[in-house]
This record gives C-alpha cells, structure tokens and sequence, in this order.
C-alpha cells in the first residue's frame, strides 16, 4: 500500500468523465487499498479515484458506523425528496467550505472490488459524501453546486455570530 497524491482544485484531471472499470484485478485492488490509506491519511469522509489522477470510476465512502465503503462503478440509484444543507468541504479544495444541498438519503448501487454487486442505504453524512464522490465521477466538483466558498476561519466566525442571535 502507499499513499496518493492528492490533485488539488485547477488541475484538469479534476474535470474529466471517469470511465467504467470493467477489470478487477491486482491493479484495481491496489488502487483501492491505496485510496483507503490516502483517505485515512487526510482524515476524510471520501475519496474517488479521479482525486488521485486515476480516470476510473472507483470511489470510498465512509459510513456513518466509521467503515471504509469500497464502491467500484458506484450508481444513485434512489434519492430521498427531503435534502439536507451543510457546508461541504473536499480534499482537493483545501480549507474551502460552501454550502450545498444533498438528499437525506439515498440508495448506492455499486460493485465492490471483486465485481460483486453490492447495494447500500446511506444516510445524513454518509449520503452526502456518495453524492458528493459520484460527483466527482462527471468532473463535477461541490464548488460547481454552491454560491459562495469560505475559509474555515469565516466559517467559524459565521456560525459563531449565528449562535450569538
Ligand atoms: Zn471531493
């Protein structure tokens, strides 16, 4: 296993359509436990493989029960009508938070890393970073879904005058 470079916000890989992973061999198996130690490494609830310039639809998700969920040709197969909003953040747009709005819940379609298909119910934060890492899939990156970005400092500050009311 080894550690990633993770690209960061600007880079073009970032904006490029990942294709379907039809091979699950040693490569693929070695991307996701790689995937896995960049993502424990940078303490996130997400990483898809297009974050670590591999143009391959390959992403984990961290449940809410803390598991390391490996989704290989991961589809939203279901939203739930209620969403909810939270200031998202992400690995490759460092200290940056914006405001976006995700479903409650939603239904995961995928294969895992032997080509098996898997299904999992996600709720709260756990929908929100498969949303967010399928996203990422289509070059589509949350900064693209929200109106405004701040730092983790204005944030604070924000939220810190909101409570203050
Ligand atoms: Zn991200």
């Amino acid at each position: 296993m080894a550690l990633r470079n993770i690209l960061k916000i600007g880079d073009p890989q970032l904006r490029k359509k990942s294709r379907p992973v039809t091979e699950f061999n040693e490569r693929l198996h070695t991307l996701i436990d790689d995937m896995i130690e960049t993502l424990v490494d940078a303490n996130g609830l997400g990483i898809a493989a297009p974050q670590v310039g591999v143009l391959r639809r390959v992403v984990i998700v961290v449940n809410n029960d803390g598991e390391y969920l490996e989704l290989v040709n991961p589809v939203i197969a279901a939203k739930s009508q209620e969403t909810v909003g939270a200031y998202e953040g992400c690995l490759s747009v460092p200290d940056e938070r914006g405001y976006v709005e995700r479903p409650q819940k939603v239904i995961v379609k995928a294969q895992d890393r032997n080509g098996n298909a898997v299904t999992y119910n996600l709720e709260d934060m756990a929908a929100r970073a498969a949303c967010h890492e399928t996203d990422h899939l289509d070059g589509t990156l949350f900064v693209d879904l929200t109106d405004q970005l701040f730092t983790e400092e204005q944030l604070e500050e924000m939220l810190s005058e909101e409570n203050e009311d």
